[in-house]
């Protein structure tokens, strides 16, 4: 994708910028009924950007209802290919036309670099959107074989209503890898952003109706994740949560599952992700490169993020040298700034989280290479320096639990076996790679690497053809691909007998 060059003074465009504020609920830009707001926090500095409508249990119900209520009156399910796809060719088309303002919402939003946000995550929204426009009318169902008196044929059908809970770390990017392809099934949804970013959601909200989705198909419902999330996962009238988050919380959509209609449930959840370099690694400086970037874009709010790497010991010292240069030349700024490579983290609260990381890792006794501290407090952000452990022991905290933000730590192996073992050695299964000449050593990497996904000789070398998604307890079900479309989907059985 050519990079798109932004203007380096942000004023003019900020002070333009009227960031959406309202719920989308059965086609209306609406307030919760209660008049309820939450605070929305720019981590960039810390000063409230909106006041953003919290909806509550009714707002939810309203929502749902409008989702219902479209699905089975057929408005947009019984419309055919082609007008599906018009619709949602022309969302893109909004979203590319918005995409500077979507940028800017999302870097205020959330922290991220300015140039990223316009650069990676809305070209790959608006991607993923046009992704699943095309394929909507690729799924085919099976004819059966059956005796020459029947026709028994299976067709996949939508399932209705579509409850989406996104993180807060590529908003608008996570949005799109659940909506579109529920969207394109024929579905109805229900998006619930995270409160930490809910200003690109609501603008998609507004362009789908723009874009001429009926009412009622795409509804946005910003608030609390354990008041309108919790509202949202049990509804008696919602078939299935597509959930991206943390584990904690994707524990707690299986209880409201079983405790409402035993709603479907698809979980994305967290990672320890590790990146092994072997000592025949054919290209070391490009996997240096994916060593610091894997752990380090987006401040580490990553769920792939490469935050266990792995180096054969004959050239430990001599590679995370070199990484450290790497992770030292990033340039860590104000998010507004389109050289910044570097922002902010998304809260106080995930600022924290890392720094007390830090501290434990400190007090564990691993050892410290790089970084460590809050920075730019004048900005008054929430911002952390990448930060390196090496010597890193398979017990202590930072080789186990997901830090969620930008610490890597470091590990030394002498051998194969013990390179997997090492990698193996977690709860977590969602991504994976491996640095190295040899194709046999490579390709029994891949197979034995439990996790969803494997990049050898890259890190997250992948795109929307391919599924995403964990192992173990980084969840089930994929985003992605053509599994995407099918999530979204039920298999119903038809049998004819000719009379
Ligand atoms: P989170 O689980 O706290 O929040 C995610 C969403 O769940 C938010 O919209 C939140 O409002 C909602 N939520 C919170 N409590 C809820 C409840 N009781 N009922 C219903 N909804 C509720 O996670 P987070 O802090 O936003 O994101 C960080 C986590 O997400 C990390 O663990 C990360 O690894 C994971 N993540 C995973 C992927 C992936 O694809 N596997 C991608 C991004 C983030």
């Amino acid at each position: 994708m050519p990079r798109v060059t932004l203007p380096a003074d942000m004023t003019e465009r900020l002070a333009k910028l009227a960031p959406p504020s309202q719920a989308v609920i059965d086609g209306d830009l609406v307030e919760a009924a209660s008049g309820a707001t939450f605070h929305n926090v720019s981590p960039r500095d810390g000063q409230v950007l909106n006041l953003v409508t919290a909806c509550q249990a009714d707002d939810v119900e309203r929502a749902v209802a409008g989702a219902r209520a479209a699905f089975e009156d057929g408005r947009w399910r019984d419309q055919g290919p082609r007008q599906k796809k018009a619709v949602l060719f022309r969302l893109a088309e909004l979203m590319e036309r918005d995409a500077d303002e979507l940028a800017l919402l999302e870097s205020l939003d959330v922290g991220k670099p300015i140039s990223d946000a316009r650069n990676v995550d809305i070209p790959l929204a608006i991607n993923t959107c046009r992704w699943y426009a095309e394929a909507l009318d690729k799924v085919y169902g099976e004819v059966g074989t059956s005796p020459a008196d029947r026709l028994s044929y299976a067709v996949h059908e939508p399932l209705g209503v579509i409850g989406a809970i996104v993180p807060w770390n590529f908003p608008l990017h996570m949005a799109m890898w659940k909506v579109a392809p529920a969207l394109a099934m024929g579905n109805s949804v229900v998006l619930k952003p995270a409160e930490q970013s809910p200003l690109t959601a609501l603008k998609l909200g507004a362009l789908a109706l723009e874009a001429g989705l009926p009412p009622g198909v795409l509804n946005v419902i910003p608030g609390l994740g354990g008041v309108a999330g919790e509202a949202l996962a049990l509804s008696m009238d919602v078939d299935m949560i597509a959930f991206t988050g943390s584990g904690p919380v994707g524990r707690r959509l299986m209880e409201y599952s079983a405790r409402s209609n035993l709603k479907r449930v698809s979980l994305e959840l967290g990672g320890k992700s590790p990146q092994i370099v072997f000592a025949d690694c054919p290209d070391l400086e490009a996997a240096a490169q994916a060593a610091a970037w894997g752990v380090f874009y987006n401040q580490g709010e990553v769920c792939t993020a490469a935050s266990r790497l792995l180096v054969e010991a004959p050239i430990k010292d001599a590679f995370l040298a070199r990484v450290i240069e790497v992770a030292k030349g990033m340039k860590v700024g104000d998010p507004l700034d389109p050289s910044t490579q570097f922002g902010a983290m998304v809260s106080e609260r995930q600022m924290n989280t890392a720094l007390d990381y830090i501290a434990t890792a400190d007090s564990q006794g691993a050892r410290r290479v790089l970084g460590g501290q809050r920075v730019r407090q004048e900005a008054g952000g929430f911002y952390v320096e990448p930060t390196i452990f090496d010597q890193v022991r398979p017990d202590q905290t930072l080789a186990r639990e997901e830090v969620f933000g930008p610490v890597l730590g470091v590990m030394t192996f002498s051998s194969e076996d013990e390179a997997m073992r090492l990698a193996n050695d977690t709860v977590y299964g969602l991504a994976a790679g491996l640095w190295t000449a040899d194709v046999s050593k490579a390709l029994r990497g891949a197979r034995r690497l439990k996790a969803g996904l494997v990049w050898v000789n890259g890190w997250d070398a992948c795109d929307i053809t391919m599924p995403f998604g964990g192992f173990k307890q980084s969840g089930f079900g994929r985003d992605r691909s053509l599994h995407a479309l099918h999530k979204y989907a039920d298999l119903k059985s038809v049998s004819v007998t000719l009379r």
